[in-house]
């Protein structure tokens, strides 16, 4: 299927975990291009609010940079407020919340959640993925050095800048991630599991060829 056909829906609610690296980011765009809704990563706010130095971004940043995870009641704050935005009543994609029972629980107060996609990849895999990862400072496009490369020597292709990788994509704090994902977002994935909520994906392969089992699993499940 391609990835800018239009899937017919009324309001749907998705949730996608996985570890660092297995592509939540990648998948969440193409499916709110498929479905018409936001998707909403709490990555993505907490790093624009780092970077414009909010009161948000000054709580954030020691634990972004360092690969912890924020405070529950930080990012619980944060995704009650989004929520409630207009553009949310057709549905949405949570990409990166909930990321510990604490979090599923205060969003199981929110809203009915349809499905939880869980993208499904080995260490070994998701140590490559995020050592090539890197984007323009600029326009944000992301590149991967070994599956996706610039034309010119890590340079965007649009506006050559060179290209920049994310502060917790570096080893050590990739590690950390790693340990806070088993320790505290594997267990999430039984929580749903036992809602029958759960659907296990396999991430290896290409961007399309991920997507596409996904949308396959969601018509099947008739979401
Ligand atoms: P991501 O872009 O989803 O990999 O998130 C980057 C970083 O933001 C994580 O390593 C955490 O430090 C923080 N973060 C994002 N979402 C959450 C969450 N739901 N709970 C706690 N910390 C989070």
């Amino acid at each position: 299927m391609d990835d800018a056909a239009e899937v017919e829906q009324t309001a749907v609610k998705i949730i996608l975990i996985g570890p660092p690296g297995a592509g939540k980011g990648t998948q969440s765009q193409l499916l709110q291009k498929c479905y018409s809704i936001p998707q909403i990563s709490t990555g993505d706010i907490l790093r624009e609010a780092i970077q414009k130095e909010t009161p948000l971004g000054k709580k954030a940043k020691d634990f972004v940079n360092k690969g912890y995870l924020v405070p529950d009641e930080i990012v619980i704050g944060l995704i009650q407020d989004r929520l409630h935005r207009n553009d949310c009543r057709k549905g949405f994609i949570l990409d990166g919340f909930p990321r510990t029972v604490s979090q599923s629980d205060a969003l199981s107060n929110l809203v009915v959640i349809d499905a939880v996609i869980s993208l499904d990849l080995d260490e070994e895999e998701v140590l490559v993925r995020l050592a090539g990862r890197r984007s323009c400072p600029k326009c944000g496009k992301p590149y991967h050095m070994r599956f996706e490369p610039p034309q010119h020597n890590e340079r965007c292709d649009t506006c050559s800048l060179k290209l920049i990788q994310r502060v917790d994509d570096k080893e050590e704090t990739i590690r950390q991630r790693l340990f806070e994902y088993r320790k505290n977002t594997e267990p999430i994935i039984r929580y749903y599991d036992e809602k029958s909520k759960l659907i296990r994906i396999d991430a290896r392969g290409t961007k399309q060829e991920v997507f596409n089992r996904i949308v396959a699993t969601l018509q099947y499940d008739h979401i």
